[in-house]
């Protein structure tokens, strides 16, 4: 399965490639060891809050189970607590005899248990891989932890020993004492500790004759290369190398692996008793999971968006999802503003950065919390005209429509619904008249409108259950949210109007992604995945995640229609800032206000490619833009497309298909070349693009000198065409 992928999008991927270099790993793991105390108590609290929300979630479902059963089992407890009193009044009538004959043995294995001083052997956490199975996004490294047995210490060594690991190991010398001194078995000193530190204290344990009461024990810490690439995706892990957000919360079970433990007999007091052996069980490492994610893609929807947040002043950030619809995969899925992954409790917003130290624990909190926040698949937000796309799809299977009859629909500038007059957004200048196509790519609203009352509001629903918009998508991360839309019941004529056009309901951007890729698909509802393959940790066997698909949900010559009009769209409509040179291009721009009278919008651009068989979607949403360019989606959304689409289908090695003539000729500047050998004349035209044409002789003519070049230098002439020279 890692295999190679070969040629030039191997090479490309290369120039993205941070390597993964030691200098910087050492600079990160030590920024992390000076980290002031009030953070590390941060890092605690949100790591209990953290762990508290995912288990609440995960419990969430099996709760609702057993509320049903709740009667049976309070029954039940009933029982129980009798046989419980019963028992203990047994106990005590009988204690001493119970004690002295009846079981003697058990006690003395709890005895034994007591003086067992038990430390866990962590196992590796599974490595997380891109799609190519060889880009490693998540890591862990060997680290160690440091523990005491403060009674094994004896009095006079424990301001020496406190000492020692308060300087080795950067800690404050009080609160090192006050562990060394106390009357515990095993106290933690330090976590996570690199190495060379560890070495540094067993030189000093055999300089200084301790060999008693310091355990070293190797431990694992986890190390992401790439620092904030898919870093809302990926998510964190605690202190404890436990998930805390992302696939390393929601694959905890696969990654962990299962803890071994050393068992040593101690006495009473937790010393260690000369002569009894330790018993070791090894750990199991964790497995090994292959993310649809592709490195290189991701870079590019990560760079893209940045700058396009950053151009269009963005207050509240953006997203781009990219999906393959006939697997589902999540190629991409970038959010910005992000974090780093290998210090997630730092800010990597500049304009935070000054006062960062200044704010209270809570505040920082906040703030990270809002970058940790997935917002792809956790918010929800109005589409707008993308959400064409629907009511286009179930108009044409319900047979209410066609793509192409001239003249079907006439926009007047608008459509009374029910009494109320709803505008079109060009009603100043009404579209007229209209085929379906046309008023797709003028992204015509009373034309949407009246075909949502056609379709009516029990079969509009249909569609959008088929769609997967009534319910989450169940995407492999934590924190998906679902959608708002009206209850059938509630919607009258006017409420199914602003449906029909991508107002007042609230979808997911996934969900938005999904939906349209069901349509790239030709049909067919794939679900989106994020992992795609486990590996075993033990046997390598790799096990493929499958994926989940429902056929039907619109017919093939639906989704084509659709496809069909996406690309006009793209052509000649809305969407024109979308084009790709040689590549046919699909697509839909929406902009719709962010919630009621917010004066915020949300801009986004849905595109697909190759038009005649989809290999990608995208999906771009800019959360209220407030930049020169406007919030409009053709204006600021749809060119990201176009530069998304620019770098990602050569990547994948997609096939032009739209090579017409002028496409591909490129016109450049003839230079002069007169005066030049012929060898050295070839060179220069061959430089720019150009060919040469000359008398080729029985002898060598490369050495002779040009005398005349035609077309002259400083002629414009296609790329490719070749200059005829003439030689002395
Ligand atoms: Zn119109």
């Amino acid at each position: 399965m890692r295999k190679r992928k070969k040629g030039k999008a191997r090479k490309q991927k290369d120039n993205l490639k941070v390597r993964f270099d030691k200098e910087e790993v050492n600079k990160i793991k030590k920024n992390k060891n000076e980290k002031p105390q009030n953070i590390e108590r941060l890092k605690r609290k949100v790591e209990r809050k953290q762990n508290k929300k995912y288990r609440k979630e995960r419990k969430k479902d099996k709760n609702k189970i057993e509320e049903k059963y709740s009667d049976i089992s309070r029954k039940r407890r009933m029982k129980i607590m009798i046989v419980i009193v019963i028992i203990i009044a047994l106990l005590f009538s009988g204690r001493i005899a119970w004690i002295q004959f009846v079981d003697g043995d058990k006690l003395k294995q709890m005895a034994y248990e007591q003086q067992s001083l038990d430390r866990a052997v962590n196992p590796r956490r599974g490595t997380i891989y891109d799609a190519t199975g060889e880009t490693v996004l998540a890591i862990s490294s060997t680290v160690n932890t440091i523990t005491v047995n403060p009674n094994n210490i004896s009095k006079e060594n424990k301001e020496k020993v406190a000492t020692a690991l308060a300087n080795i190991f950067e800690l404050d010398y009080d609160t090192v004492l006050k562990k060394v001194k106390r009357n515990t078995s095993i106290e933690t000193i330090a976590r996570r500790v690199e190495k060379d530190k560890a070495d540094e204290l067993r030189i000093w344990m055999k300089d200084n004759g301790i060999d008693v009461g310091i355990n070293i024990d190797e431990d694992t810490k986890r190390y992401y290369p790439y620092n904030s690439l898919a870093s809302q995706v990926i998510g964190f892990c605690g202190s404890d190398n436990q998930g805390l957000d992302g696939i390393e919360v929601i694959y905890e079970d696969e990654l962990q692996g299962e803890k071994g433990s050393i068992t040593k007999v101690t006495d009473a007091n937790g010393g260690e008793i000369e002569g009894e052996g330790e018993n070791y069980v090894s750990a199991i490492d964790g497995n090994d999971l292959v993310l649809s994610i592709d490195a290189t893609l991701q870079g590019i929807a990560e760079k893209y968006l940045k700058e396009a947040c950053i151009d269009n002043k963005c207050t509240d950030g953006g997203n781009i999802i990219m999906m393959n619809p006939k697997t589902g995969d999540i190629l991409a899925m970038a959010g910005y503003p992000d974090y780093n992954l290998n210090d997630p409790y730092e800010t990597t917003i500049e304009e935070l950065k000054g006062t960062w130290d200044s704010l209270s624990e809570t505040d920082q909190i906040k703030e990270m919390q809002k970058v940790w926040r997935n917002k792809a698949i956790a918010d929800t937000y109005e589409p707008g005209s993308t959400f064409k796309l629907v009511t286009a799809s179930a108009a044409l299977e319900e047979g209410i429509t066609t793509t192409d009859k001239e003249g079907e629909f006439c926009c007047t500038g608008g459509i009374t619904i029910a009494g109320v007059r709803i505008s079109c957004w060009r009603y100043y200048n009404p579209h007229g008249s209209e085929s379906l196509r046309e008023a797709l790519m003028n992204s015509c609203n009373p034309v949407f409108i009246g075909l949502g009352q056609e379709i009516g509001v029990s079969k509009y629903y249909d569609y959008l259950e088929k769609f997967g918009l009534l319910q989450k998508t169940g995407i492999d991360l934590p924190g998906e949210a679902g959608s708002i839309f009206l209850k059938e019941d509630k919607v009258g004529p006017i409420e199914l109007a602003t449906i029909s056009f991508g107002q007042r309901f609230e979808i997911t951007p996934i969900q938005m992604i999904t939906a349209v890729s069901t349509i790239a698909n030709k049909g067919t509802y794939v679900k989106p995945r994020l992992v795609k393959q486990i590996i075993d940790s033990q046997t390598g066997e790799v096990t493929e995640v499958e994926t989940e698909k429902r056929e039907g949900v619109i017919s093939k010559e639906t989704a084509e229609g659709v496809l069909s009009m996406m690309g006009s769209v793209v052509a000649q409509g809305t969407g024109k800032n979308a084009q790709v040179q040689g590549y046919s291009i699909g697509g839909k721009t929406g902009t719709s206000e962010d919630g009621v009278d917010t004066g915020k919008y949300v801009t986004s651009f849905v595109g697909v490619a190759p038009v005649s068989n989809p290999e990608v979607v995208l999906l771009i949403t800019l959360y209220n833009p407030t930049g020169e360019g406007g919030h409009q989606g053709g204006g600021v959304a749809a060119p990201i497309g176009s530069q998304v689409f620019g770098e990602v289908l050569p990547y994948l090695e997609v096939q032009k298909d739209n090579v017409s003539e002028e496409d591909v000729k490129t016109e450049v500047t003839v230079p002069n070349v007169v005066g030049m050998t012929i060898k050295d004349a070839k060179k220069a035209l061959e430089e720019v693009g150009l060919g040469l044409d000359y008398e080729e002789t029985e002898e060598d003519v490369s050495e002779k000198v040009v005398t005349k070049q035609t077309p002259v230098n400083g002629i414009k002439i296609y790329e490719g065409t070749n200059v005829i020279l003439e030689y002395e």
